[in-house]
């Protein structure tokens, strides 16, 4: 459970409130083209504007590399935000993020007041959590609230630095959920506990492989990183992605496993191609004999039955990765199958962001999961065990 402040143990009547939000949409030409983020933030802004609070909201857009862009300024942010909230956003348009404009601001708020600063990676501190920029960032504020779970994983003035200027720092909604599911699916799961993981790599892996095996029941490998453990166990791999200097690595976690009784599944099959490539010929093979000149692209019919099964005994599935290159429809069945799984079971369903929470989300399957992650890079490293920064950072209960 957990164990950090969150917007439920204070009280922000009257109190200027900085919410780091996760407000990092995408944009074409200046519109957003997606505000799921911008929705998820609003239970933590409604309540504390009902309870009183002067809201300064900030956050980062896209990678403007320390300096002002125009491009990725918050400015539609702010439009869209003051429509779904129902009142206006007021929008300060510093290209310093704490300027003139954020001042006069923040001085003429009243109570339920919301404002928006600018793109906060305007400033080179940000992504160096210097110091400067931080007691900014604090010096507008009394009460500190980080709702970005998309960047717990990062030290950033924002998230991190700001909370060494303020008394009091605490979680908001969406930090909350994140935390409770990840980590309570982690650390405290109804088991028999399940974690599919694929992508693209063994090497970007490791530390959620190894933190894995010493709590699953169960491990389940896909996409391009199964190709090194075939290799590593004899079989032939073609052209497929393969790390091979990490083969005696995967026959390590395969001898853990072993040693811990944890059932690991591997794939039987594969769908082979002769290039990378939508609409190059296809076949099925046996996972452990891929031809020269072909690749494995997804897993085979066989070994998705095999995991949609194994997946039916679960009381816990933690997913991160795709099963194969699923962004080309012709190699996307293998992935479709661990999702439409997933959506059946009544297991607690626990989707790691990033790829699979897209995939999920594409194949119309969001609304079947119990939590889909909105941090890919944070949810990763909250399977690796790490403790993120940006959560360690508030008060502790
Ligand atoms: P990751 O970021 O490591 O989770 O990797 C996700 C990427 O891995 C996706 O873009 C997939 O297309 C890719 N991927 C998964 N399986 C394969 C495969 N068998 N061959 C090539 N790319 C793959």
């Amino acid at each position: 459970m957990l164990n950090k402040k969150s917007v439920d143990d204070i009280n922000v009547k009257g109190l200027k409130v900085l919410v780091r939000c996760d407000f990092n949409v995408p944009l074409k030409d200046g519109k957003i083209t997606d505000e799921n983020r911008l929705v998820a933030a609003l239970p933590t802004l409604k309540k504390l504007i009902a309870d009183g609070g002067r809201l300064i909201l900030c956050s980062h857009l896209g990678k403007p590399k320390g300096e002002p862009k125009p491009e990725l300024s918050l400015a539609p942010v702010a439009v869209r935000l003051s429509e779904l909230l129902g009142q206006e956003v007021k929008f300060a348009a510093d290209p310093e993020v704490v300027g003139p404009n954020a001042k006069a601001a923040v001085e003429a708020m009243k109570d339920g007041d919301v404002i928006l600063l600018e793109n906060t990676r305007y400033r080179k501190e940000e992504t160096k959590n210097g110091e400067e920029f931080s007691k900014e960032l604090a010096s507008l504020c009394d009460v500190f609230v980080n709702d970005a779970f998309g960047t717990a994983h990062r030290a950033h003035c924002s998230n991190v630095g700001v909370t060494q200027f303020v008394d009091t720092a605490v979680v908001g909604y969406l930090m909350q959920k994140e935390i409770d599911f990840l980590g309570n699916a982690v650390n405290n799961p109804e088991r028999p506990f399940i974690a599919i993981l694929g992508g693209a790599k063994v090497s970007s892996k490791i530390s959620v492989i190894e933190n894995l095996l010493d709590k699953v029941d169960t491990l389940i490998i896909g996409g391009g990183m199964s190709y090194t453990f075939s290799k590593a166990q004899g079989g032939t791999v073609g052209t497929s992605l393969l790390e091979e200097d990490y083969c005696e690595y995967a026959l390590n976690m395969i001898k853990k496993a072993e040693e811990k009784g944890v059932k690991l599944l591997l794939p039987i099959d594969t769908v082979i191609a002769d290039a990378f490539d939508n609409d190059a010929n296809r076949k099925v093979v046996d996972s452990n004999n891929i031809p020269d000149g072909w690749m494995g692209l997804d897993i085979g019919p066989k070994t998705a039955t095999m995991y949609a099964e194994a997946v039916k005994e679960a009381k816990t599935v933690v997913w991160n990765g795709p099963m194969g290159a699923f962004e080309m429809p012709n190699f996307a069945a293998g992935t479709e199958a661990v999702a439409k799984a997933l959506a059946d079971t009544d297991a607690v369903t626990i989707i790691g962001g990033g790829d699979s929470a897209a995939a999920v989300n594409q194949l119309g399957y969001g609304d079947k999961m119990t939590h889909i992650s909105t941090g890919g890079g944070a949810s990763l490293e909250f399977l690796e065990g790490k403790e993120l920064p940006g959560v360690a950072a508030a008060n502790d209960r």
